[in-house]
């Protein structure tokens, strides 16, 4: 009996093809993932900023209330300053403004360095949401990709699936086996034409006597001594 090598080659290549159409998802899936990853960082990323932003916010506030506090007792000072008595009073009230001047200016230093955190810290956020919106639309992109593709995927894999099992229905069982055995281990290919006498698994030269037997298409099962894939020449006789 001759082994229906040329048919097994032609189950190869609808699994192949099988293989093909479901990498195609495979692919979106993990382009996916990769987003949702990058969503996710960038979502962590922005709630550490906003809290910042919140508790930079809170320091104005407080900073901003010190300054109004002291503006007042400046202006109760200088109000006072109109009604003195004494001397004495004069200078108390007047050393008075002038130190509440001073704590008043360094407290308008302190709020515009909290002032200019603040605004860098907004551009930061800004820029950092701004990348987030960016992922989520292509994660909506490729999520739509995915969906859409996916029934016309699924149709073309069963038609293939379909065509795989009537061309598996000729093979026997044992060299089928032998076949998807092959196929894991050698990744999908486990048929393999022999060109230029070398084996096209591995592309080492098949021993003379081998590639002879080959050609003849003799009645027994040719691997390769090297990578053990299937061997077949392309003028190999029709399959009996
Ligand atoms: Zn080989």
């Amino acid at each position: 009996m001759q082994y229906p090598i040329k048919i097994l080659e032609q189950v190869q290549r609808v699994d192949l093809e099988i293989g093909a159409i479901e990498g195609e998802g495979a692919s979106v899936r993990s382009a996916i993932e990769v987003v949702e990853a990058a969503l996710k960082s960038g979502e962590e990323a922005l709630a550490a900023l906003e809290a910042e932003l919140e508790s930079i916010n809170n320091q104005r506030r407080e900073i901003t209330a010190h300054l109004e506090e002291t503006n007042a007792k400046i202006a109760k000072a200088t109000a006072r300053i109109g009604e003195v008595k004494n001397d004495r009073e004069l200078k108390a009230l007047t050393r008075e403004k002038s130190q509440g001047a001073k704590t008043s200016k360094n407290i308008e230093f302190e709020l515009s360095g909290v002032q200019s955190r603040l605004d860098e810290k907004q551009t930061e956020a800004d820029e950092k949401s701004g990348e987030v919106e960016e992922k989520k639309g292509e994660l909506e992109r490729l999520t739509s990709d995915l969906d859409a593709g996916k029934d016309s995927r699924e149709s073309a894999v069963a038609e293939k699936s379909k065509q795989r099992e009537e061309l598996a229905a000729d093979i026997p069982a044992g060299l089928l086996k032998k076949y998807e055995t092959l196929r894991s281990n050698r990744g999908g290919r486990a048929v393999v034409l022999v060109k230029g006498e070398a084996c096209q698994g591995c592309f080492i030269h098949v021993p003379p006597q081998l590639y002879v037997q080959l050609s003849r298409g003799e009645d027994e099962l040719i691997s390769c001594p090297h990578c053990h894939r299937i061997l077949y020449v392309e003028d190999q006789p029709a399959p009996v």
